[in-house]
């Protein structure tokens, strides 16, 4: 399999390749030259364990790796999550279905791409006798998910700036208190924006970048999407036959790569109905969704954290579809959009896409009609998901985070703290941080005496 930019200039790398750019060297995102027809091998998948399905779904666009290989990975990948099922369906009552995704090590979905990533990182380094500092900014689930996929990782050392006393302490506590020598947690005095700064600045400096390796931890990687995709299948396999050609999957979106996977999953063959993207209030694809107006807002923060957005970035790869991989065609539109901060799509096609939007006013009672209704406690990104459930097709919703990342919220909603064993645990690890003023040059200084060479 051979894959190229959403902006027509990427080359044709294969998919080692692809993953260790990152970013497409024209500036687009990588996508699969043509999607494989899985559809076939359906019948073979049924009673597959996650790793065995993740392994046969991954050989189909990792086909540059051995095969040998790519199962100790996706091995490695999937053994620190807490059921057996890895990601478990649960039936809340007929025709709904809720997708568990927080059973991995920092109990949010981004585990699934991010424990992948980790071990992939691992092994190209390792194939080339490269070493690797990662550099990103977080404002909370990506840092830790991104933290625990490299912990003890050969070859790789990992930073990560948070913006002190503005992430929540359990999120903090994930990244900080890990006990692992290769990851350096910074706590920023300034806001996100400013730990973002700081990051676009050093990888900016392009003799810095080369000379310390650096590497990114977005949500753009092809390899975080196409991990992503697996659980799609997975849950589609359990449905019973008669539900799965109709069912729709509703996921709670931010910079839409979840739900762009479901999507890619079902143009490899797998049978779906639909997908919802649900959002919170930061509601710009709700908003592209129902006029066909892609337009930038302002962000609002909300209970939702990790969907709180403003431009989506895996967003190009559904663009690129959209307009039949004409890379000019995508070139012109991201141009527009930059300049302008919005653009019209004549004659929109929503292509299998439906989307809701659910505000912080409705999260809290969602909450607390879910667990009245169903017997179970959700988090208020997987809230978001509850906005719509008309129509009588199947349903399933993606269940992002595990509840006790939210403690606070969801007591004052139900009346009961959500506990989580792990997250307990941390309380009594001793915190190990850098603390350090919104300055370029201190990060700089301080990855030039930790980073690994
Ligand atoms: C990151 C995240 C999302 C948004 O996912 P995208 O792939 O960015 O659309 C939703 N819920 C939780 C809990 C997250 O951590």
């Amino acid at each position: 399999m051979r894959y190229v930019s959403t902006r027509g200039k990427g080359g044709n790398p294969r998919f080692l390749e692809a993953v260790s750019e990152g970013l497409a060297p024209d500036g687009g995102l990588f996508v699969p030259e043509s999607m494989p027809d899985i559809s076939k091998l359906y019948p073979t998948w049924e009673n597959l364990s996650y790793p065995e399905l993740c392994f046969e779904f991954l050989r189909l666009f990792a086909d540059d790796m051995p095969e040998a290989d790519l199962k100790k990975l996706v091995a490695a990948s999937y053994k620190n999550f807490d059921d057996a099922q890895i990601a478990p369906l649960r039936k809340l009552s007929d025709k709904l279905y809720m997708l568990e995704l927080f059973h991995g090590p920092t109990l949010a979905f981004k585990d699934f791409a991010l424990q992948f990533l980790g071990n992939l990182n691992e092994y190209i380094l390792s194939k080339t006798s490269r070493v690797m500092n990662v550099l990103g900014a977080t404002s909370g689930d990506t840092g830790s998910a991104a933290i625990n996929g490299m912990l003890g990782k050969r070859g790789v050392n990992i930073f990560i700036l948070y913006p002190e006393g503005r992430i929540s302490p359990l999120q903090e506590r994930q990244m900080a208190c890990t006990g692992a020598d290769n990851v350096f947690p910074i706590a920023i005095r300034g806001t996100f924006d400013d730990a973002q700064a700081i990051v676009k600045e050093l990888f900016g400096d392009l003799e810095f970048k080369a000379k310390w390796n650096l590497g990114a931890v977005n949500s753009i990687n092809l390899a975080r999407i196409l991990a992503q995709c697996v659980y799609y299948v997975y849950a589609s396999l359990r449905l019973p036959k008669s539900e799965r050609e109709n069912a729709t999957y509703i996921v709670p979106t931010g910079n839409f790569g979840n739900v762009l996977a479901g999507w890619l999953a079902w143009k490899s063959g797998m049978p779906a109905g639909g997908f919802k993207v649900a959002t919170n209030q930061n509601d710009i694809l709700f908003r592209l969704f129902s006029t066909g107006v892609y337009k930038i807002g302002k962000v609002e923060p909300s209970y939702a954290p990790s969907m709180d957005i403003q431009v989506a970035s895996n967003f190009e790869r559904f663009i690129y579809f959209l307009l039949d991989r004409n890379s000019d065609s995508v070139r012109n539109v991201m141009e527009t959009f930059k300049k302008t901060g919005s653009w019209k799509f004549e004659n929109f096609k929503a292509e299998n896409f439906t989307s809701s939007r659910m505000d912080d006013a409705r999260i809290a009672d969602t909450i607390a009609k879910v667990r009245r209704d169903y017997g179970v406690t959700i988090d208020p990104h997987t809230a978001c998901a509850f906005a719509d459930l008309s129509g009588d097709s199947s349903k399933v919703v993606l269940a992002t985070a595990h509840p006790a990342k939210f403690p606070e919220l969801i007591e004052k909603a139900t009346g009961v703290k959500p506990v989580s064993p792990a997250l307990e645990a941390l309380l009594s690890r001793k915190i190990e941080k850098t603390v350090m003023d919104a300055d370029a040059q201190s990060v700089r200084s301080f990855i030039e005496s930790r980073g690994i060479k």
